[in-house]
């Protein structure tokens, strides 16, 4: 019998703070968090994949400009941008990655081409520009990836360097998209994409492009979409942590990721959330800072989307 499907979106946890949120911007992230969700819904209320329907939600969180990833994604010090993706199949733990790239309109499919057309798992560079030519992914120009908002948020962050002024506002700084979901067959998966963070420097890869860090999903525990500071992210491996704590240990989805967030991240002086859904379908999306853009839906449910 057909299990019913979960899926869940994020938009990352650099949200604005309360006191600057207008209406008007509030309404605009929840409308453009249900086109997203209704677009990953369709594939699944199709019978889609899981693998499918995140890499679907994903590339419309790339192509929204409000969000950190594909169109929209944040500048590098050096007035660049460089993206990171990352894909993973629940059935068998396949995955693909790239980090580090620039010009494929939607890194996310980046990802799924090394998955699908490659021996590896994680590529840079020139040779990841490669593969996705040769499936055939659309390319698009600086003047498409640029906003204003993130070049403002660029200047502003190197201003306040140079007067030592500098704070960690995750609105200024940060923000990832991500997926994950349990299809018909019980099947998970996961995506994840960013822009990394204001300022990086270049070269530089966060945990949303680590299979284990930022991303990941195995059948047996649960599917893992994470955003928040990369570096402590990766130093924690922490989506196989939560996965690590069900598999291991039989802890229930929801303590595992409240464990993940509450204890090993916030020890490590760490900010972000993330998203998760288990074999049966349980979604969780737990955060240790002020908000985190966020959707889901349950097949049968009503769908939800939240900022704080
Ligand atoms: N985790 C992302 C990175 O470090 C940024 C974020 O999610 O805010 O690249």
């Amino acid at each position: 019998m057909a299990q019913r499907f979960s899926l869940a979106i994020h938009g990352g946890a650099g949200v604005m703070s309360r006191d600057s949120m207008t209406p008007d911007c509030e309404a605009g992230y929840h409308a453009a968090l249900a086109r997203v969700l209704q677009a990953g819904q369709a594939v699944l209320s199709q019978d889609g994949s899981a693998l499918d329907a995140v890499t679907v939600a994903v590339c419309a969180l790339e192509d929204e400009p409000l969000f950190n990833a594909g169109r929209g994604a944040v500048f590098t010090r050096d007035g660049t941008q460089e993206m990171d993706a990352a894909v993973m199949d629940g059935r068998d733990r396949s995955a693909g990655a790239v980090a580090g790239i620039f010009g494929p309109k939607n890194p996310v499919l980046a990802a799924r081409a090394v998955l699908e057309h490659t021996n590896h798992v994680l590529m840079i560079g020139d040779g990841a520009l490669a593969v996705a030519r040769a499936a055939g992914l659309e390319f698009r120009a600086e003047d498409y990836f640029f906003t204003q908002e993130r070049y403002d948020a660029l200047l502003e962050t190197l201003k306040m360097e140079q007067e030592g002024t500098l704070d960690d506002d995750p609105a200024r700084r940060h923000g990832t998209v991500g997926a994950v979901a349990r299809d018909h067959r019980g099947t998970l998966a996961a995506a994840t994409s960013t822009g990394g963070m204001t300022a990086k420097q270049s070269g530089r890869v966060g945990d949303s492009p680590v299979i284990g860090a930022g991303t990941f999903a195995d059948n047996a525990s649960c599917a893992v979409s994470a955003t928040g500071d990369g570096e402590v992210f990766l130093r924690l491996c922490l989506a196989h942590e939560i996965d690590a704590r069900m598999r291991l240990a039989g802890t229930p989805l929801k303590r595992a990721v409240e464990d993940a967030i509450t204890i090993d991240l916030t020890a490590l002086g760490g900010s972000g959330g993330l998203i998760a859904v288990d074999r049966d379908g349980v979604i969780a999306a737990p955060f240790n800072c002020e908000g985190m853009y966020r959707g889901w839906i349950v097949e049968g449910d009503s769908p939800v989307t939240a900022i704080y």
